[in-house]
């Protein structure tokens, strides 16, 4: 059994994927080829935004906003401690600072009580200046937005929304990537639309913004390519892989369907052994991710191991707590929800292509974990 099934997905589009690949290798504008473009509208579309820049990776497509904002030294950045590496990385690849705000407890995203502490206690502080809030839309569930962008508002900083596992979630009828005042996502191959290599798009209604993006994904080039206005970087989204993700994207709508019918299966087979991800009224998950917590989660691990299906922790050390932060100063029960979370997150196979036969063997795999903890 395959944690995420990118072979089966492959079958499935095969006749679009080699004709948009072929394509591409009869008009040879292997970058920002015609492809990109025609990306870069449909995922406007797709998202509700004005402007969508594609980039090299959803690395770049933080990193990028952050440039274009002008974070740096004696800069605040608010994360959750409960995330891939990457969102925090950009802000200090820049000189800023990371300031993690605990989670909540049943959707593992950033709690915006917290985030108001945080804000607070850094302003008292006086040290760092309040600069942004990037969230994270964890296992393709959106955080919760209202009370951030309200709070983001009130002092006066910008909310990147980090949509690299959210791409096709929604939040309150918007969605995910439109829910910040920049998004960005990552098309890296087990995201829910991924290409066939590294990528990434930054989405904005920000027209200002968007130009000034536009500059930094190509070296901060001007009117033309040898003019240079800033320092930016090499962050372009290859035309072979923008062909990949337009054929994906016709698959994608119904994707996102089966994904949800498979999350309702999961949950109908393990609510009453595990605790099932909480999805609140009003959100709709992308379901990058199924992940239960348990409390014997290496009893668990270990016999679906043994029956040959794959399981994944995401994340088992919190950003507050990895070596490369350690000058932040942080220390064990910092973030209690996040440290605890660390410890019983279990992520199951997902992919569009799950059987429900597949399903019933992960389930019944759980159901007869037995053994110390
Ligand atoms: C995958 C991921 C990223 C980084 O995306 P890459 O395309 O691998 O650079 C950033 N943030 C989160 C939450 C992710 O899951």
């Amino acid at each position: 059994m395959e944690f995420i099934n990118l072979k089966t997905q492959q079958q499935a589009i095969q006749t679009g994927l080699e004709q948009r690949i072929k394509s591409v290798l009869s008009h040879c504008q292997y970058i920002m080829g015609p492809e990109v473009e025609e990306l870069e509208k449909r995922l406007a579309e797709f998202v509700g935004v004005r402007h969508v820049i594609t980039c090299s990776s959803g690395t770049d497509s933080l990193l990028i906003p952050l440039m274009a904002l002008g974070i740096g030294p004696g800069d605040a950045v608010f994360t959750t401690p409960f995330t891939f590496i990457a969102t925090a990385e950009v802000i200090v690849l820049l000189g800023a600072t990371p300031v993690f705000v605990d989670i909540n407890p049943h959707t593992f995203n950033m709690d915006p009580e917290r985030l108001d502490e945080v804000i607070k206690s850094v302003l008292t502080n006086g040290k760092l200046k309040p600069k942004g809030v990037i969230p994270v839309d964890l296992f393709g569930l959106p955080a919760d937005y209202d009370p951030i962008i309200s709070l983001a508002g009130h002092h006066g900083i910008f909310v990147i929304e980090d949509a690299a596992q959210s791409l096709g979630g929604s939040y309150q009828g918007r969605r995910a990537g439109s829910l910040g005042h920049v998004g960005a996502t990552s098309f890296f191959p087990a995201k829910p639309l991924g290409c066939y290599g590294d990528g990434g798009a930054i989405f904005t209604d920000d027209e200002e913004l968007a130009q000034k993006m536009i500059s930094i994904r190509i070296h901060g080039k001007g009117s033309h390519k040898y003019e240079t206005l800033r320092l930016g970087i090499n962050g372009r989204l290859d035309t072979l892989q923008a062909a990949v993700l337009l054929a994906k994207l016709e698959v994608f709508p119904q994707e996102l369907k089966a994904r949800q019918r498979i999350a309702m299966t999961y949950n109908k087979g393990l609510e009453s052994i595990v605790e099932v991800p909480v999805i609140p009224d009003g959100f709709i998950s992308a379901w990058a991710q199924y992940s239960i917590l348990t409390e014997r989660r290496a009893v668990v691990q270990a016999n679906l191991h043994k029956r040959g299906i794959p399981t994944a922790i995401y994340y088992p050390t919190p950003l507050h707590l990895q070596p490369v932060f350690a000058y932040l100063g942080y220390k064990e029960k910092d973030f209690p929800v996040a440290e605890a979370t660390a410890k019983r997150i279990l992520s199951l196979p997902m992919h569009p292509y799950l059987t429900d036969a597949e399903i019933e063997e992960i389930v019944e795999g759980i159901r007869t974990s037995s053994g110390p903890c």
